[in-house]
């Protein structure tokens, strides 16, 4: 029981974009390197997830959409040493119960895909055959049309896309390793190819934050023991009043964190005015075991254990670099 309360039980579907969100961790998860979303109407109409993953096997397919027969920690200790995205097993049972669900999937070493949906007031798996590439889709069609009262909240189409495009834009910054394609109403909005070269890197940085920010910023590379500090920081001289990304990751996982965010301020020190915003893309790497990624459900906050060191840290690697680009 105390496993069960530490993992925050109670997915969060609040809206289209964390249903994304879930989707997209797990078909990294199962270390897919091309990922295709599709929306139609800010994806409270259709949310499709493609995916060249591991895939789910025949067996294993009515299994996944049960909650909690997937999850991956069996013990406390598990739960210091998190490595992979997922690990409460509950997402997909989640968004089944509150959305048309269909899994359709083909592991490379099976000969044909299977297809799996829940059906009915009782939410009974149906399996059936079905024609798939190595991989996996995830379709969610008509989401919260048994909650009305969730449905009601959502905002406009414009709106909900926009926030599936932000967490799109952060996860294709920390994965250039996988190639990212994005749909809107039959439109595609983004495609970003695989980026193993410097200069690939520099051309996606350009697409998602924009050419300005790609040719200003400052690269960094700091270490300092076991921590490291890599990224993009735009000098002060460069940054306006309307930023042109704020992202930030810890050993790969995106962030939105207070101690981080107030290092990266201090940094820029009286060189921004206050009316100004940073803009920076950042990667915290640290050994698992000093870092607690399950403060928050959401998973957007951590807890450094040494927490000084690692502020300290990052605003003298960030004040060096500014300071610089200030020449
Ligand atoms: P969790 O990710 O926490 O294990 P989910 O409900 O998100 O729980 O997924 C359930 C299980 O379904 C996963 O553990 C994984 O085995 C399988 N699965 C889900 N999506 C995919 C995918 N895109 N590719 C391969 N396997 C998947
Ligand atoms: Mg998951």
């Amino acid at each position: 029981a105390q496993l069960a309360n530490q993992i925050a039980a109670g997915e969060v579907v609040e809206r289209p974009a964390s249903v994304v969100k879930e989707l997209v961790e797990n078909s990294l998860d199962a270390q897919a390197t091309q990922i295709d979303i599709e929306l139609e109407k800010g994806g409270s109409k259709l949310i499709r997830i493609r995916d060249n993953g591991v895939g789910i096997a025949e067996a294993e397919l009515v299994l996944a959409l049960s909650r909690h027969a997937t999850s991956k920690i069996s013990s406390l200790a598990d739960l210091e040493q998190i490595e992979s995205l997922g690990f409460r097993g509950e997402a997909l049972a989640s968004i089944s119960s509150v959305a048309r669900l269909t899994l359709t999937s083909k592991p490379a070493q099976q000969a044909a895909a299977w297809q799996a949906s829940a059906e009915g007031r009782d939410m009974a798996v149906e399996l059936r055959p079905a024609a798939h590439p190595d991989g996996t889709s995830i379709d969610v069609v008509d989401l919260f049309f048994n909650t009305p009262a969730r449905r009601r909240f959502l905002r406009s189409d414009k709106t909900e896309f926009t926030h599936i495009d932000e967490l799109i834009k952060r996860l294709a910054l920390s994965r250039f390793d996988v190639a990212w394609q994005l749909s809107h109403n039959g439109q595609v909005v983004r495609r970003l190819p695989v980026a193993d070269t410097a200069a690939a890197k520099q051309k996606r940085l350009a697409l998602i934050c924009g050419r300005n920010f790609a040719e200003q910023a400052l690269w960094i590379e700091n270490q300092y023991g076991e921590i490291k500090l890599s990224g993009w920081i735009l000098p002060a001289m460069a940054c306006q009043a309307v930023s042109s990304g704020q992202y930030s990751y810890v050993n790969g996982r995106m962030m939105r964190d207070k101690l981080l965010n107030h290092a990266i301020r201090q940094a820029y020190g009286d060189w921004l005015a206050a009316e100004l915003q940073p803009a920076f893309v950042l990667y915290l790497e640290l050994p698992a075991n000093d870092v607690d990624v399950n403060v928050h459900p959401a998973k957007h906050e951590v807890r450094f254990h040494q927490a000084r060191l690692v502020h300290d840290f990052v605003v003298s690697a960030l004040a060096d670099a500014l300071t610089q680009g200030q020449d």
